[in-house]
């Protein structure tokens, strides 16, 4: 212990007399011109970089302000871009006295051009995908360099490989099937220890892993998502970083994560952001607790961490010609920023789509966080699209209860009901299962039948549909708990795999017929505008029996689901109001021709939807 207090006195003036400084990194790393904002705040860090003098030379890019923080290793740069700026190069010079100590050429880029793009909507159908687990396109990445979870494919928590080049070696596949937009959840580097595979825990930004690839691999996914005339939607975490995120062990300020005496857990308890009678320690403690102890929570109350964040989406939405953004645990962060964020996004990008992850059982809470709503408190998210888990909730227990006065099938109208409470009820994403649950059919008893009813439901009621990668091979989470098993390896995404189910042929008879069933709706819905914009009306169920109607001035559409074990034959004077101008229809899962529509055989356990003809 002496020893090394003498060593610290002998280095300390001379440290002190050198003051050495450095550059190294400046981020967003290159930003473009034609904005409408003009201002833009670069984060540069570097080795006592507060003490460099600051010059700029390039027409139209200038300093505006230069922030310091508490750690002089770090500047926030106001800089403007003029409306003159022309795309090229900037020099950044960063002096100490007249020596040179950084230099960073800064890129402006030309602005792609977005005219009549569309973000996600209720015409898509949105295929999740879970990187690491899809497919493995490229195995000279599994062990990156410099990187600490090494591959391991048998530790269901453990990284088992796949990457955007496996995504991209089965776009074809996703598109067959019938899907017109890929959520893929995070690529971002997440240089973790343990569970890094799910990508929630961020540790650059700026980078995509490179056990996924590049960031240049993202980019070229993407155009060959929208080569294929699909979408494309990123994954982002703004709640909080990885623990082994670089700015950790160095902070621009202690304020740049919310800090604690001791690890301090988030309730979870997302329904404390709109609860009336909220105790200010519930309230902090949700808004202000970890996720976990290796997600550190950032504090977008501090202007550096909100702007850092807002341009990061900005970012990647330029840079990579993004369609949509995921947000997750999106109510867990500070609601102004959330606020700013989404007008800034739509300010940019008028056509843009973002869904935030707003986990709550009830229509009214998770209603408070969708753009435009009624609140009391006159809160405006600007986040267009929010997730229907009210919806998720009612179609895990609906085809597993017995039917009565206030359950069973009852429990999709009952939430239907609520839909008064959304600004916009068909932009929310509906969804029978996604990576954070279990699969569908571990919920439901394996019954094929019920998960066919869900996936009907989905697709035909308002709202933008979101199926689960292996949804349509049966996929299930089998004997194991924990998160991992809800994310298994597709069968044939690996080299050595002992069937391929992204062929017909490595599929079994019950999963090509599920497969052949999402094909049939899946490719039919593209093209229903009265799906995707038409209006919806349906009729108290009754014995199980659950009817309702898509409808436009040009067509009509009739669903009905039976959530009994027997066949039900049911005559529909009931329905003569959409039915008195209808007197025949096709079935469109099984292609049949119905002649007489004034009854009706529905299978048990089953649903059938029929497009009405005069
Ligand atoms: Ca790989």
């Amino acid at each position: 212990m002496l020893k090394r207090i003498t060593l610290l006195f002998i280095l300390l003036p001379i440290s002190l007399l050198a003051q050495e400084v450095a550059l190294t990194r400046v981020e967003p790393p290159f930003w473009w011109t034609g904005f409408k904002k003009a201002d833009l705040q670069l984060m540069v860090y570097g080795k006592n970089i507060a003490l460099a003098r600051i010059s700029v030379d390039y027409p139209g890019f200038k300093v505006k302000k230069i922030n310091k923080v508490v750690n002089p290793d770090y500047l926030f740069l106001d800089m403007t871009i003029s409306p003159a700026a022309r795309p090229g190069i900037a020099t950044i010079l960063f002096r100490e006295k007249e020596k040179v100590v950084g230099k960073y050429l800064y890129e402006l880029k030309e602005r792609k051009k977005n005219a009549g793009k569309k973000g996600f909507s209720s015409a898509d159908v949105i295929y999740l995908v879970m990187p690491d687990r899809f497919a493995n396109g490229d195995v000279t990445n599994d062990n990156a360099t410099g990187l600490t979870e090494p591959v391991n494919r048998d530790n269901p928590d453990g990284r088992h490989g796949g990457d955007i080049k496996g995504i991209s070696d089965h776009l074809d596949y996703i598109r067959e099937l019938g899907m017109t937009t890929v959520w893929i959840t995070p690529l971002f580097e997440n240089n973790q220890p343990k569970y890094s595979y799910h990508g929630y825990s961020i540790t650059d930004y700026y980078k995509i892993d490179p056990r996924f690839g590049t960031n240049e691999d993202y980019v070229k996914l993407g155009e060959s998502v929208h080569h294929l005339g699909m979408k494309l939607v990123m994954d982002m975490v703004f709640n909080h970083c990885g623990s082994e995120h670089w700015w950790m062990k160095d902070l621009p300020s202690p304020d740049w994560v919310n800090q604690w005496p001791e690890f301090t857990r988030t309730n979870y308890r997302a329904g404390t952001s709109t609860d009336p009678y909220v105790s200010a320690y519930d309230s902090n403690l949700f808004v202000r607790g970890w996720f976990d102890n290796t997600m550190p929570d950032l504090n977008q109350r501090n202007p550096f961490v909100r702007n850092y964040l807002i341009q990061n989406s900005i970012w990647w939405i330029e840079y990579a010609g993004l369609d949509g953004i995921r947000q997750d645990t999106y109510p867990y962060s500070f609601r102004d920023m959330t606020a700013e964020w989404g007008k800034r996004i739509a300010e940019e990008y008028p056509w843009f789509n973002m869904v935030g992850e707003c986990w709550m059982g009830y229509p009214a809470s998770v209603a408070y966080w969708q753009k435009k709503a009624l609140n009391k408190d006159h809160f405006n998210s600007w986040l267009p699209s929010v997730f229907d888990f009210p919806m998720f909730d009612a179609l895990s227990r609906a085809f597993n209860e017995d039917e009565s006065w206030n359950t069973g099938i009852l429990r999709l109208y009952d939430v239907l009901s609520q839909d008064f409470s959304y600004p916009n009820p068909s932009n929310l994403v509906v969804f029978a299962d996604n990576h954070d649950v279990n699969r569908y059919l571990d919920t439901q008893k394996n019954d094929i039948r019920k998960l066919k009813m869900a996936m009907a439901f989905i697709l035909t009621t308002r709202g933008i549909p979101e199926i689960y990668y292996g949804t349509e091979i049966l996929s299930t989470s089998g004997d194991y708990k924990g998160d991992g098993t809800k994310r298994r390896d597709f069968p044939g995404g690996w080299q050595g795999d002992p069937r391929n189910a992204f062929t017909a042929q490595g599929r079994s008879v019950e999963e090509n017929d599920m497969y052949n069933f999402l094909h049939t709706i899946l490719q039919w819905r593209k093209t229903k505008e009265v799906i995707h914009t038409g209006r919806f009306c349906h009729f108290i169920p009754q014995d199980g029996i659950y009817t309702y109607f898509r409808y436009n001035a040009k067509e009509t559409l009739m669903v009905i689901m039976n959530n009994k074990e027997e066949a039900k034959i049911i005559t529909t004077k009931r329905y003569d109001e959409f039915l008195k101008k209808h007197h025949s229809g096709t079935e469109i899962i099984t292609g049949a021709a119905i002649k007489d529509l004034s009854q009706l055989t529905v299978p048990g356990k089953g649903v059938m939807i029929i497009e009405l003809k005069p």
